[in-house]
């Protein structure tokens, strides 16, 4: 399989009143150490680091995989970085990444409570000076917004996982992850949104395999180390992506602005075939840019490649979503995404 490399080492500002660099990662990815997934530590960052990567988290179910420990080769560029982390696997199919940990994070829980278990995820994460993200919720649709209220600490959230066991988008009894997402916001929670791949396979490329190159983010950070990366996605600074690149993602002058950076967008959803697309049976081909505030409700929505929107203070939240349709030769049409972060008016993130 020959895949173009996409490099995001040309940093884009956000806005030019943001500070730091673009850098592209995933933060979920396993390796054959757990037993059902065919490649080794080395062979997965190697993965990343040709596919123009800038940070990866090998998420092992349990498993501390120390950075230290993964060869990688020595005239590489110098980008790319491994932040240490573990996948924290729990009964009830909660499961959580345990990003830039110091050591294994314990997954047991003397509780039964959903709630309860996923807490005990988050404290031995935080206790282990790392930050969590709650993974795929409708993976055997284990998580209702009722699991995930009650948790205090918790900041991020899987919106998108690449594997294709997970149900991101939902089905008739139960909701999409961002339908869920914006439960949560609207009922004052923190919580960022998270892409990821979840990936277990790297020797057959193949649209029922989970494969790397599904989801994504792009932070924004002054450095790329493993503190400054996760402290940047702590607070809200990244997008989430099952295929989009942004060149603009943030507020400009009381605006929340946003850009597709189209070529590269094109160059990915051309030459990939990893990426995987929501397929839908109408739709009209093109980018869309909607604002989406209180009770998921659409504030506005655009046609094309670029828009703005006001953040008067309305809206307890202001997020935006990026869709490119495009049709599907065989039947319907293909979507992909670009999720930003929300812009908070009512002080919950200070
Ligand atoms: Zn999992
Ligand atoms: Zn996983």
């Amino acid at each position: 399989m020959k895949r173009t490399t996409l490099l995001l080492l040309l940093p884009f500002l956000c806005s030019p009143a943001s500070a730091g660099q673009w850098y592209r990662g995933n933060t979920h990815a396993h390796t054959e150490i757990c037993g059902h997934a065919d490649s080794t530590p080395d062979s997965v960052a190697k993965w990343y680091l040709d596919h123009g990567y800038n940070f990866l988290i090998l998420s092992e179910h349990n498993h501390f995989i120390d950075p230290a420990t993964v060869n990688l080769p020595e005239q590489r560029r110098k980008d790319f970085i491994l932040i240490p982390g573990e996948e924290v696997t729990g009964k009830k199919h909660l499961h959580s990444t345990a990003m830039n940990i110091d050591g294994l994070v314990p997954w047991d829980s003397a509780h039964e409570e959903k709630w309860q278990i996923i807490q005990d995820h988050v404290d031995a994460i935080r206790g282990g000076s790392g930050q969590p993200i709650l993974n795929h919720p409708n993976y055997t649709y284990a998580v209702t917004t009722e699991d995930i209220l009650p948790v205090k600490g918790l900041h991020m959230m899987e919106l998108y996982n690449g594997h294709n066991d997970v149900h991101n988008f939902g089905d008739g009894e139960h909701p999409s992850t961002e339908e869920m997402w914006d439960t949560l916001l609207s009922a004052g929670m923190l919580v960022y949104a998270v892409a990821s791949d979840d990936m277990h396979i790297l020797k057959e490329i193949a649209p029922d395999k989970s494969n790397p190159g599904r989801g994504w983010v792009v932070v924004r950070s002054d450095r790329l180390t493993p503190e400054s990366i996760t402290k940047a996605m702590a607070h809200g600074q990244f997008y989430a992506s099952s295929g989009l690149f942004l060149s603009k993602c943030g507020v400009v002058d009381g605006n929340y602005v946003v850009e597709v950076d189209e070529e590269s967008t094109q160059a990915e959803l051309a030459s990939s075939v990893t990426v995987r697309a929501l397929f839908v049976p109408e739709g009209k081909d093109g980018y869309s840019i909607e604002f989406i505030g209180q009770e998921g409700k659409v504030l506005a929505r655009f046609e094309g490649t670029s828009a703005s929107f006001p953040i008067d203070g309305s809206q307890p939240y202001v997020r935006v979503k990026v869709t490119h349709t495009r049709t599907y030769p065989e039947s319907g049409h293909q979507q992909f995404f670009a999720w930003g972060q929300p812009v908070f008016s009512d002080g919950r993130d200070q």
